[in-house]
């Protein structure tokens, strides 16, 4: 029997991985606030619903990628009543960790099983199927998950079956690529800045052991001002003060991503919300007009 996967949420990323869905032969339905940015998923094969209630009726999976948790608890209120007993709520979007409790909660109460599901990857590894998926939930339920998560993701790391262990994970590993994102845009303002041209930076690195294939196609944007989003620098800066409470639960020292949250922050009153990430750049530059 096919099983039937609702997407809620087809932006940068629920739309690629929606599609993967489909050509892996599942029956998907999405939903899209806005749809007519689901609308071109109906020529790939998907059924395009009118309401969160319509996708997820029938369905064996619901998989959730909406910006933070307003959003997804908004839209899971109309959706849960109307998921079949014994479906699985699969949630992908980054919201930290006390939201995830939240939802998870949510789900227990209406009784359908919750999977925290963060993913690693942007824009294309999401069109290409090449996720990494960062899975906490019930050990009964992976087995019937696997030929979903393997059409959408390169492979899942199973973190354990506490909901929050996705994110735990999740939150460690962003923490990590927006501090790489925000050390890369200072060294090519620095380089700017004493004179020299900043692309001898990245050539500088390349191929060395300091290299970064990100740090590399980041630099580029930043460089070459394309800024056309792959991670939106407004979900970047949402990912920054979850990381700040993450640390402050965990009383991990919070100098560092404070000063890389307040650049993004910069970058986001600047009006570089719906850029790339590599926007962050702009924050520095700033930094030199004022000076
Ligand atoms: P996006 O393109 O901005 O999409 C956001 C989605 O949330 C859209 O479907 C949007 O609907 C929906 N949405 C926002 N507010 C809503 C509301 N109040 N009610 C209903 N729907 C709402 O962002 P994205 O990059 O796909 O990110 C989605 C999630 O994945 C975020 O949590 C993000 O942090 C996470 N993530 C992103 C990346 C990345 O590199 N892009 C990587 C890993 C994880 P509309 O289209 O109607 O606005």
């Amino acid at each position: 029997m096919t099983t039937t996967v609702a997407v809620l949420g087809t932006g940068i990323m629920g739309a690629g991985m929606a599609r993967n869905l489909v050509n892996a032969d599942f029956d998907v339905r999405v939903w899209n606030r806005n749809r007519d940015r689901a609308e071109p998923l109906a020529d790939a094969g998907a059924l395009i619903a009118d309401s969160p209630a319509e996708a997820v009726a029938g369905a064996d999976v619901v998989l959730t990628m909406l910006f933070d948790e307003a959003a997804v608890s908004e839209v899971m209120a109309e959706a849960l009543p109307a998921m079949p007993k014994g479906s699985v709520w699969v949630q992908s979007g980054t919201l930290g960790l006390e939201a995830t409790e939240r939802l998870a909660a949510q789900a227990a109460a209406a009784g359908i099983k919750f999977v925290d599901a963060p993913v690693m990857g942007t824009k294309q590894p999401a069109e290409e199927g090449k996720l990494i998926i960062l899975a906490a939930g019930p050990g009964r339920v992976r087995a019937a998950l696997e030929p979903v998560f393997e059409a959408i993701a390169a492979r899942t790391v199973w973190v354990g079956e506490r909901p929050g262990d996705g994110h735990r994970l999740k939150l460690v590993a962003n923490a990590w690529v927006v501090s790489l994102v925000a050390a890369a845009a200072q060294s090519i303002d620095l380089a700017a800045r004493l004179g020299l041209d900043p692309q001898l930076f990245l050539d500088t690195i390349a191929g060395g052991a300091s290299d970064s294939q990100y740090a590399q196609t980041k630099g580029r944007a930043m460089l070459g001002g394309n800024l056309a989003a792959s991670f939106p620098l407004e979900g970047a800066a949402k990912d920054t003060q979850l990381i700040l409470e993450a640390m402050e639960q965990s009383g991990t020292r919070p100098d560092l991503m404070q000063a890389v949250a307040g650049l993004y922050a910069d970058a986001l009153a600047a009006g570089h919300g719906g850029d790339d990430l590599a926007a962050v750049v702009t924050a520095f530059r700033r930094g030199h007009e004022a000076g």
